[in-house]
């Protein structure tokens, strides 16, 4: 092992923490709740919790971290990232931030249950904020417990570390902890309360600075701050747009706008709603964060949200998301105002969000299709009748078009014959009725022959397809066995599911069971359709 593989120690970790050394903190140190103005963070330990245990950790991300991930199986390794030890050099802190909650101002929310143990220089130089997401009350953590439940931290685990092999960007997880604790939550809302596991995930990322974090501060009038904290986020995490002036602001928000843009265009290529599309919950370096009650889509329905709160007015369904982005994009446009006064600079900067989703929307569609460039004469036709047709009978959107790569491209075959490979897609057999079946060989054959025009061969085709395509994804009902069997005292079902998980384009061989479509039991299941925010 030379030098520059070695792996390192927890105590060898270098921390170097910028955001608290160059922003202002909170005078008070009581961690009591309270209103924070006129600082970006405040200083608070994380809860001592009484018999932690390793549920799973990420072995990339300890790499990232320079760690020897068979570290993270030690006890020392539990005992820091349950929160239970601070490592020299940690200095912990939960930041101050707004938002916008289902289109509403709702004020300061801040991390209620996160808190920042210190920023990592890994050897590439990189600052990797560790966070912990469940371990105890901060000041901003209103009437809430800072605490979080073994199956959220299972969710939000998996999920990030899967969303990172599919290739979207999203803030990484380190570690799942047991805390040996109990946590008390009302699943439905129903006056149902129980005991829950609690547990403790530690989260990674360049930075956890949200849009609502300028929100906050433009709403109270703190230009000062607003600037400074502007100033930082360009000068540490946008560094080449140059030192902040009025044109680099213009241009970093024009930055956020082509990032935000790109995430949601992956979202909607892997079936992924976030569920809670809040302000808050919005990253400005543009990657997916904050993972509540997420779900994959499973039949292909643009109005499906898994969030049982936001069931009646269904804001952040599947298909409201680029939209909902672009709603946020013009949140964060009002509270850059005060720093950059041109309205119209501002707007054009929006248009660059529409501009990147639509010419990254359209790559997509190509590529998911097979197809190498999107000709906007035949594909939009192309592409919106298949997403009539994959709404109009229940049909699994990542077995479709999983699957649609084995299509045999001949357009003489009997309609029996060239549906054949996209069978197990269709939830409801019955649906496909012979009128159906017309109308989808219709669109099958028009695609064939556009395939055949562009003139691209099986073998790329499929390439580009599988690459795209993903035949592993953390399907709702999978999570939700995992936990089932977590809650019993069993991880082995979360690990199969983080190792599945690292290769979603792979075929794997074996583990089939796991590409196959929901099963009907969990069609009703809570955790499987639908989710509370209780986490
Ligand atoms: P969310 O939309 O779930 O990301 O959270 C909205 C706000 O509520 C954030 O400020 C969170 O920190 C806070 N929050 C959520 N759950 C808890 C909890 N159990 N304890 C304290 N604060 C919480
Ligand atoms: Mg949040």
């Amino acid at each position: 092992m030379n030098h520059q593989t070695k792996k390192i120690q927890l105590d060898d970790l270098v921390f170097d923490n910028r955001f608290i050394r160059e922003l202002p903190a909170d005078p008070e140190t009581a961690n009591n709740r309270r209103q924070v103005h006129g600082a970006c963070y405040s200083r608070v330990l994380p809860t001592q919790v009484a018999a932690p245990q390793i549920v799973a950790y990420s072995r990339e991300v300890a790499e990232l971290l320079d760690l020897d991930a068979t570290l993270c199986a030690s006890d020392d390794f539990t005992q820091v990232f349950s929160g239970n030890r601070l490592l020299s050099g940690m200095d912990s802190y939960a930041i101050c931030y707004g938002g916008h909650q289902f289109g509403n101002w709702a004020g300061q929310l801040g991390d209620g249950r996160a808190i920042n143990l210190g920023e990592v220089v890994n050897r590439q130089g990189e600052h990797l904020t560790l966070q912990l997401k469940g371990s105890g009350v901060t000041p901003y953590s209103r009437t809430a417990d800072g605490l979080a439940v073994l199956r959220s931290s299972v969710r939000e685990f998996l999920c990030s570390e899967a969303m990172h092999h599919l290739g979207v960007p999203t803030t990484r997880a380190l570690s799942l902890i047991l805390t040996g604790e109990n946590v008390i939550r009302d699943m439905f809302y129903n006056g149902n309360p129980k005991a829950e596991p609690g547990a403790v995930v530690c989260r990674v990322a360049q930075s956890f600075t949200r849009f609502g974090s300028f929100q906050l501060l433009t709403a109270r009038g703190d230009i000062d701050l607003l600037k400074k904290l502007v100033d930082y986020t360009i000068r540490t995490d946008f560094p080449q747009l140059g030192e902040p002036s009025a044109v680099v602001y213009l241009a970093w928000f024009e930055e956020v706008c082509r990032r935000t843009a790109k995430m949601i265009v992956h979202w909607q290529r892997v079936g992924f709603v976030h569920g809670v599309m809040n302000t808050d919950n919005m990253s400005i370096l543009g990657l997916t964060i904050d993972y509540g009650p997420y779900g994959w889509l499973e039949n292909y329905d643009p109005n499906w949200t898994p969030n049982t709160t936001d069931v009646e007015q269904r804001r952040y369904r599947f298909g409201n998301q680029p939209q909902i982005a672009f709603w946020n994009l013009g949140q964060l446009a009002n509270a850059l105002y005060p720093l950059i006064e041109q309205v119209e600079s501002l707007q054009q900067a929006m248009d660059v969000y529409t501009a990147t989703f639509e010419q990254g929307w359209q790559q997509m569609v190509s590529a998911k299709l097979g197809l190498k460039i999107y000709d906007p004469d035949t594909d939009d036709e192309l592409n919106t009748e298949l997403l009539i047709l994959l709404q109009t009978v229940e049909t699994d959107m990542t077995i479709f078009y999983r699957k649609l790569a084995l299509l045999v491209m001949d357009v003489e075959l009997s309609n029996k014959a060239l549906i054949a490979p996209l069978l197990e897609a269709y939830y409801v057999p019955e649906q496909l009725s012979p009128e159906y079946i017309e109308r989808l060989c219709l669109w099958l054959r028009s695609y064939i022959r556009r395939v055949q025009a562009s003139g691209i061969e099986k073998a790329e085709r499929v390439k580009i397809m599988n690459a795209v395509n993903p035949k592993y994804v953390l399907r709702n009902y999978l999570a939700q066995l995992a936990i089932d069997q977590a809650e019993q005292g069993d991880f082995a079902r979360v690990n199969e599911l983080l190792e599945l998980l690292r290769h979603p384009y792979d075929e794997q061989p074996g583990k089939e069971d796991f590409a196959l479509k929901r099963p009907d039991w969990a069609r009703q299941r809570a955790g499987c359709s639908m989710l509370s925010c209780s986490s």
